[in-house]
């Protein structure tokens, strides 16, 4: 195996489990052996934090169980909406609490994006051509801008270190077929519009979410959601109170990394090719803090554990 880097470090040994591969965030295992329930992976959810397409080489404690507790939380309040990868067999005890034993899938090789407000590529996108992801829009809108109504603007994985690239709905449907791609556009946007209502009576205004969905080999066909779902990592969270479009909304989640990073204090050019610094102690405690009230404010409960 290669070298544990900032970028790759090295994941945590779990007995009766094998490491398979690592996305940015998460560690993916399959058992060892055969296991019980059938086809099953375990999805451990580290602490490390990725901002300006940099993974930070400073974690942040309790991040990985944040997202992990909320992904739960979420996937019980869609449940009626559409199937759900969770087996619910238990955790093993060195990862419980940022892991997850779930159905493994085989996942539809398209990231599932739905946005309520302008943000991001898709206000670059609109900027040069009236539209996001060959969805036309009215004119006069600018980052933060609230949309007509919600949008489906798939995109395209991309390999660790490149932006996902946006593309239209034919695009989706030549690469998984019309019938596919309409059941992923209409299981985005139901997701979309139930979850924005929920965090809207939490004083949070959900900009856009991913979502991945997948099939089980062999199976009945059926669109299973996958990954992590609804977390500050997968969605833009913003207060609803500090709302204003034509500027960069503040996130609860990471404000506190991204305001360290471009001030003066932390002696990193953005527009250069270097990694960014490791976190000051505060500004890890004051991160954990937002991703704490996250999980607050939107359960309404304290994190379990
Ligand atoms: P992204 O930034 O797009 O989320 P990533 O590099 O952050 O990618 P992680 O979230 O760190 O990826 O890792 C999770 C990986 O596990 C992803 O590749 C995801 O597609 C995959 N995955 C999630 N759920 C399942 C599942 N049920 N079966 C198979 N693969 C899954
Ligand atoms: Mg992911």
């Amino acid at each position: 195996t290669a070298p544990a880097t900032p970028d790759r470090p090295v994941p945590p040994v779990v007995p009766g489990w094998t490491h398979r591969f690592s996305g940015k965030v998460r560690d993916v295992y399959a058992p060892e052996g055969t296991h019980p329930d059938g086809d099953v992976l375990l999805l451990v959810a580290s602490d490390r934090v990725s901002a300006y397409d940099h993974v930070l080489p400073t974690p942040v404690p309790g991040k990985g169980a944040v997202l992990t507790a909320l992904s739960l939380w979420w996937f019980e309040q869609l449940q009626d909406l559409v199937d759900t990868h969770l087996t619910g067999a238990p955790v093993p005890a060195e990862v419980r609490g940022r892991a997850v034993v779930v159905r493994a899938l085989d996942m539809v090789p398209v990231e599932c994006v739905a946005r309520g407000y302008l943000s991001g590529s898709g206000t670059a996108e609109y900027l040069q051509g009236g539209s996001v992801c060959g969805v036309p829009l009215p004119p006069g809108l600018t980052e933060g801008s609230r949309l007509p109504e919600p949008v489906f603007t798939p995109a395209t994985k991309a390999a660790v270190g490149e932006h996902d690239e946006n593309v239209d709905f034919e695009r989706v449907v030549a690469e998984v077929g019309r019938e596919t791609a309409e059941e992923l556009r209409r299981l985005t946007l139901a997701v979309y519009r139930r979850a924005a209502a929920v965090t809207e009576r939490a004083g949070i205004l959900l900009a856009d979410t991913k979502l991945e969905l997948g099939r089980v080999p062999g199976g009945d066909g059926r669109l299973v959601l996958g990954d992590e779902v609804l977390t500050p990592d997968s969605s833009r969270f913003w207060p609803a109170d500090a709302w204003q479009p034509g500027r960069t909304q503040p996130s609860l989640d990471k404000q506190v990394v991204r305001d360290w990073l471009t001030s003066p204090a932390s002696g990193w050019d953005r527009a250069s090719d270097s990694p960014p610094p490791p976190l000051p102690a505060e500004v890890v405690e004051r991160t954990a803090a937002g991703y704490r009230e996250v999980y607050r404010r939107l359960t309404g409960a304290d994190l379990p554990g």
